[in-house]
C-alpha cells in the first residue's frame, strides 16, 4: 500500500488564520506597537533569498512589519555587529532573524551571540538552545518546531518509539533531537560520521519514525525503510530545477506508513511557526516577562 501523505499546507493555512486573530487582538490592545521582524541578510543566496520572498509575503498577510537589512558580501563583520547591536536597542524591533545560509568568512556563531535572546526570532541563540534542553523556552528553532507540529497533527506517538533523525545541525538536527526527547522518544542522530562508517543504512532499518535533514539529494534509499515507517523529508535540493528531497520518494513511499512531500511538508509550517515566534516575543515584551 501507498503511504499517506504527511501534507504542511493546510495546517500551515489553519495556524495562520489562528496568528491572524491573535495579532489582530493584541493590535487591538497595544495599538501603538507595531510587531516587527528585521531581517538581517549578507550577499546574494538563492536558498535564502526564497525564504526571503516566503517570509516577506506572510508577513504582509499577517500583519507584521517586515524590515529588511541587505549587506553586499564583503561588508566588514564589525559593520553587521553594529546593525546587530542598534536592533538590540531599538525599543520598535521584536525580533532579529540573521539569513542562513553565510557567505565565508562570516560564522553565524558569533553574530547569533551578538542578538539580545528576547528578540531572537529563531530560538537559535545559546541562552534560547540552553532554555529548550531545559524545556522552558518561550521560543525554539522553526523547523524543529515544524517537524514537531506536523507529527502532532497526524498523532503520531512518539512515546517511546525509535526515532532516527538523519543531520545534526545546529538549527534542525540537535534542536529536533531535544524536543523529541521532550516527548520521551527513543532518539538517535546520525550525520556524515554515520554515512563514513556505512552504518547509515541500519540506523535507518531500525527506526519508526525517520527524519531526515541532511541537504542531500535522495540520500535515503526506499529499500532502507522498514515497512510502516513514519517519513519526515526535512531536505530541501533544486536538482535540474526541481525540488526534491533527501529521501528517494517513489521507493520509500511504498514502504512508508506516512511521507512528507517535498515540496509541501515541512516548509510552509516553518515559515508559519517564524511568524509565531515573532507573535509570542512580541506578547512577552508587551506583558513584561
Ligand atoms: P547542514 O548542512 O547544516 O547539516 C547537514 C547535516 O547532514 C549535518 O549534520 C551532516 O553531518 C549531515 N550529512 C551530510 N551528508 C550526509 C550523509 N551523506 N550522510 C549522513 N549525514 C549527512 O544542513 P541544515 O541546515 O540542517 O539543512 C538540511 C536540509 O534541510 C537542507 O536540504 C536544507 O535546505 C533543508 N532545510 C529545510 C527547511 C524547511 O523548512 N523545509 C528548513 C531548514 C533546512
Amino acid at each position: 500500500m501507498m503511504a499517506r501523505l504527511l501534507e504542511g499546507k493546510d495546517i500551515a493555512l489553519a495556524m495562520q488564520a489562528r496568528l491572524r486573530r491573535r495579532i489582530k487582538r493584541l493590535s487591538r490592545m497595544y495599538p501603538k506597537k507595531t510587531i516587527t521582524l528585521a531581517v538581517l541578510s549578507i550577499g546574494n543566496n538563492a536558498r535564502s533569498s526564497s525564504y526571503a520572498r516566503s517570509q516577506k509575503r506572510l508577513a504582509a498577510s499577517l500583519g507584521i512589519a517586515y524590515v529588511p537589512y541587505d549587506f553586499p558580501e564583503r561588508t566588514p563583520t564589525k559593520k553587521i555587529e553594529r546593525c546587530i547591536a542598534s536592533l538590540n536597542r531599538d525599543s520598535r524591533v521584536t525580533g532579529i532573524l540573521i539569513s542562513r545560509p553565510l557567505p565565508a568568512p562570516f560564522s553565524f556563531k558569533r553574530l547569533i551571540e551578538r542578538l539580545d535572546p528576547t528578540k531572537d526570532a529563531e530560538g537559535l541563540h545559546p541562552e534560547n538552545i540552553g532554555r529548550l534542553a531545559y524545556g522552558t523556552g518561550a521560543v525554539y528553532p522553526c523547523t524543529p518546531q515544524a517537524v514537531m507540529r506536523l507529527l502532532e497533527e497526524y498523532r503520531v506517538d512518539l512515546y517511546g518509539r525509535d526515532v532516527v533523525i538523519v543531520g545534526h545541525s545546529y538549527s534542525v538536527g540537535r534542536p529536533l533531537s531535544l524536543l523529541l526527547l521532550e516527548k520521551m522518544a527513543t532518539t538517535t542522530v546520525c550525520h556524515i560520521a554515520t554515512s563514513e562508517r556505512r552504518r547509515l543504512r541500519s540506523f535507518v532499518k531500525g527506526a519508526e519514525v525517520l527524519i531526515v535533514a541532511a541537504g542531500v539529494p535522495n540520500l535515503i534509499k526506499g529499500t532502507w525503510i522498514k515497512k510502516g515507517t513514519v517519513v519526515v523529508d526535512v531536505g530541501f535540493n533544486v536538482v535540474n530545477g526541481k525540488v526534491i528531497g533527501d529521501v528517494e520518494f517513489s521507493s520509500a513511499r511504498r514502504q512508508a506508513r506516512l511521507i512528507t512531500p517535498v515540496p509541501g511538508g515541512v516548509g510552509p509550517i516553518t515559515v508559519t511557526v517564524l511568524m509565531n515566534n515573532v507573535v509570542e516575543l512580541f506578547r512577552l515584551k508587551v506583558t513584561k516577562r
